[in-house]
């Protein structure tokens, strides 16, 4: 049998984004993937497709994040016509609301920094501070504690499960094999490119992509890649179906197309554990109904928890390995966000293995960490 282009580790939405580009651009994929009880950051996110506080501190990061919302309605319009599914994307801007004066006059400030960055940025980067009054008018029944916010057009969110489910649909019908159930016990270079040895058997290919979120943990070292990512988690509550509310997503709350409230943005040191507690909760439903008091009424009807998969520096990681080339290690906090660059600009870097010329600040050498 004819050996594969490239082997991806790991069947979330980075790698299925990757595996999507590369399939697309003619390349032969397998993708193995953990089974259901593994942690798997894609199947419990917020589907926020975002820009708004993404690169503060490196303004690379913010780029490509307005890059990527730029490029979603494309990427989202390709996929539901590739399989039908559609994503519930919509751009209609947002809202990342500010609870104190505090956070109001520092978010101003990371932004400003933010917009005279670079060129790109000052040209593209449009945001603005709304106060309560003004905020009212994109958010009806804004409670009256919530002193304003920041709100930009490049915002926006869509169902990340049928985005998960579309690349998958997209992918094999060009041809990707997808293997789940299939967990990478070991990742070798052999002669002609690498192996991946898994209970059902041995796979090969002649590149290999780590998309594993925190299972890099465990595979990424031995190709000479950074193992460096931790679990950060966050807790999620949903309403039951409300009438439509005619309001801006926000990180805090958001209704989805179905009429339910996802309420959230936690960020926990809890190690592997993504089981839910009773005081966050309690925490997230209290800031829900401050923001929305006519919340108050409203029956929770789920909540879950899932586990971000956090680099050292919460920017991304795309790496290639300097002692195993041919190996590559993907590593993000908001893979919603940056799927469509994903399949197009990131794909195609590695199609042509140039992914550290092309995007040098994302790079392991930042981070200092020997890869041992
Ligand atoms: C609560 C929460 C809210 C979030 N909200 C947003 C948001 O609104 N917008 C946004 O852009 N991002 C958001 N994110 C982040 C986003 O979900 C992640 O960036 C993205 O899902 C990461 O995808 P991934 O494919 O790298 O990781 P994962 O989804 O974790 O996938 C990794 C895959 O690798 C597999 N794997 C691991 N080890 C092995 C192995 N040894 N063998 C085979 N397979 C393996 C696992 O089974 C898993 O399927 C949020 C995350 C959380 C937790």
């Amino acid at each position: 049998m004819k050996q594969r282009d490239f082997l991806i580790v790991g069947g979330g939405v980075v790698g299925m984004a990757v595996a999507y580009g590369l399939a697309r651009a003619g390349q032969g994929v397998t993708v193995l993937d953990e089974s259901d009880d593994a942690l798997r950051a894609s199947r419990g996110n917020a589907g926020l497709v975002w820009v708004q506080g993404k690169g503060v501190g490196m303004p690379r990061y913010a780029e490509l994040s307005l890059e990527s919302a730029k490029a979603w309605a494309d990427f989202a319009g390709e996929l539901t016509e590739r399989t039908g599914i559609e994503l519930e994307y919509e751009q209609r801007g947002g809202v990342d609301l500010c609870l104190d004066a505090e956070e109001a006059r520092s978010r101003q400030a990371d932004y400003a920094e933010l917009q005279n960055a670079s060129r790109y940025m000052a040209a593209n980067f449009r945001w603005e501070y709304l106060d309560r009054e003004a905020l009212t008018s994109c958010l009806p029944g804004l409670g009256e504690t919530i002193p304003g916010g920041t709100w930009s057009p490049h915002d926006g969110q869509c169902n990340p499960l049928y985005l998960l489910r579309a690349l998958y649909a997209a992918s094999r019908a060009l041809g990707v094999e997808t293997r789940p159930a299939t967990p990478v016990e070991r990742l070798e270079a052999t002669a002609g490119g690498f192996r991946a040895t898994t209970p059902q058997g041995q796979f090969t290919a002649e590149r290999v992509i780590l998309a594993a979120g925190l299972g890099a943990r465990q595979l990424a070292s031995g190709l000479g890649l950074t193992a460096a990512v931790r679990p950060v988690r966050g807790q999620v509550l949903v309403t039951e179906r409300r009438p439509p509310g005619g309001r801006l997503p926000t990180p805090q709350i958001r209704q989805t197309a179905s009429g339910g409230y996802l309420i959230g943005d936690t960020h926990e040191d809890a190690g592997l554990d993504k089981g839910v507690t009773l005081a966050m909760m309690q925490s997230l439903a209290e800031k829900a109904v401050r923001i929305y008091p006519d919340l108050e009424a409203a029956r929770l009807v789920r909540s879950w928890g899932a586990l971000r998969v956090m680099t050292p520096d919460g920017h991304p990681l795309y790496e290639t390995s300097t002692t195993h080339p041919g190996a590559y290690n993907l590593n993000c906090h908001s893979g919603i966000t940056l799927a469509a660059f994903h399949a197009e600009g990131l794909a195609e870097a590695i199609r042509d293995d140039r992914l550290e010329q092309s995007f040098p600040h994302f790079s392991g050498a930042r981070l200092h960490v020997s890869a041992s």
